[in-house]
Parts: C-alpha cells; sequence; structure tokens
C-alpha cells in the first residue's frame, strides 16, 4: 500500500483539516498579485466545503485537488480591483471570475435559473487569511485528477490519504448534493413543463436548454457532449455510466 503521509491532496488539508467556528460569518479573499490585488468580501460562512478533483477549478501551484465551498451570491462584494475580473468560460455552467493577472478564481457564478445550484457561488476560502471558514468535509470528482495527469496508480493512495483526514473520496459529488440535485430534477420534472420541453420521449432529457453540462464544471465540459443528456443529473449519470449518449 502505498505511503500515505507523503500524498498531497492540498496545502490547506495536507497537515489536518481545521475546523469550522460556528460563529465565524465571512473574510476577505485576496488574488495572489503583488500589486492591485481583487478583493472580494465573502459576508457569510460558507458551507459544502470539499476538496475537489475536476479539471475547471482553480488549485494552488502543485495541488492535485482544488479547495472550494458554496455561499449565497448575495454574500459576495467586490471590494477593490474588480476591472481585473474576467470570466473564464462564458459558456461553462459557472462563470469562474478570475484574476487576468495572476490567474487565481476569486468566485464562480451560475446564471442559469434552472441549475440546481442557482442562488449559490463558488469561492476558494484559502485566499483569506481569517480562521474560522466552513472545513472541508469530503472529496468530490476525485477519479478527474487522472485528467490532470496523475498517474492511475496512485488512486490508491491518494483515496487512502484522503479517508485517513476525513474527507470520504467521492468520484462525483456528496450523496446530499446528489441528493440535491436529484430532487431538483425530479421536482423539474414534476411541473408543468413549456410544450417543448414535454415533447420529448425521454424524461430525464427533457429540457433542452444550453449547455448545463456538470455541476461545477466536472470534465464533461472538454467531453464530447451527450447528445441526449439534457439535464445535469442525467449527465451526471451519464458519465458514471461511461458517459455514452443513448
Ligand atoms: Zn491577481
Ligand atoms: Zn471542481
Amino acid at each position: 500500500m502505498a505511503n500515505t503521509q507523503t500524498v498531497k491532496i492540498h496545502p490547506a488539508v495536507d497537515n489536518g483539516v481545521r475546523r469550522s467556528n460556528p460563529d465565524f460569518s465571512g473574510g476577505v479573499l485576496t488574488c495572489h498579485c503583488a500589486s492591485r490585488p481583487v478583493k472580494v468580501r465573502v459576508g457569510a460562512q460558507t458551507a459544502h466545503n470539499h476538496v475537489c478533483g475536476c479539471t475547471k477549478c482553480w488549485k494552488p501551484q502543485g495541488a492535485i485537488f482544488s479547495q472550494v465551498a458554496v455561499v449565497s451570491r448575495d454574500a459576495i462584494e467586490i471590494l477593490e480591483n474588480g476591472d481585473k475580473l474576467q470570466v473564464v468560460n462564458k459558456d461553462a455552467p459557472i462563470q469562474r471570475y478570475a484574476c487576468s493577472e495572476c490567474g487565481v478564481h476569486m468566485y464562480g457564478r451560475i446564471e442559469n435559473k434552472d441549475h440546481p445550484f442557482y442562488g449559490l457561488d463558488f469561492v476558494h476560502t484559502e485566499l483569506s487569511d481569517a480562521d474560522g471558514w466552513s472545513a472541508p468535509e469530503f472529496a468530490a470528482f476525485v477519479s478527474s485528477v487522472i485528467e490532470s495527469g496523475v498517474d492511475p496508480s496512485r488512486m490508491d493512495g491518494i483515496r487512502e490519504r484522503l479517508r485517513e483526514l476525513g474527507l470520504t473520496p467521492y468520484d462525483t459529488l456528496s450523496p446530499p448534493l446528489m441528493d440535491a440535485i436529484a430532487t431538483h430534477a425530479a421536482n423539474r420534472q414534476a411541473k408543468p413543463e413549456p410544450t417543448a420541453a414535454r415533447q420529448s420521449a425521454a424524461p430525464a432529457a427533457a429540457e433542452s436548454r444550453p449547455p448545463a453540462t456538470a455541476t461545477h464544471g466536472r470534465s464533461q465540459e472538454s467531453h464530447p457532449p451527450a447528445r441526449n443528456g439534457g439535464s445535469i443529473f442525467s449527465r451526471l449519470l451519464n458519465k458514471l455510466l461511461g458517459g455514452s449518449s443513448r
């Protein structure tokens, strides 16, 4: 078995996961620029913090996982040098606002009101020097680190290290978040849809809205689009079942 002590996940967790402070109410994220850094206030405690192996989240140099949490979009306020912010990919389900000089992602926002996570922004709390942010709780999209260059032979050691840190490894999202996505999909199916959406025979693929790939940018964005996989949930399932379109 691999020596797990040498497995580096992310600097914020490699020496053990720091605990949340229940009374914590937010802080200021600062990009890595030495001059004119972008500053963004997150005016609330974050939730669902986790390490993520997808290829879309911003990671610090050398880390194989990112660390990312969500917070209500109302809690985000650009304080300084917002002119340096640029959206990484305007077609992605999450609009990631990155500093155009240092490349750090300051927040990711969902503009599609049909997205299961609409209303939540994605933030990297390590960009704040405050203590007490919600602690990472699990590891998402673990298998995807292979797509960013990790040798598959290292996966046992990586998963073991994640478990050791108390970050249960999942190859999609955690069960509560997967349940939230499924509930959203079920509710949408239960509600009357516009005529166009009801014409499709396959219920899970009934929505023909634009590229709502995965939740937070799982690598489907770089895969051939599943032609019939309309909903985010069916696309995730598609990915789980081998990614072929039916
Ligand atoms: Zn910067
Ligand atoms: Zn990610």
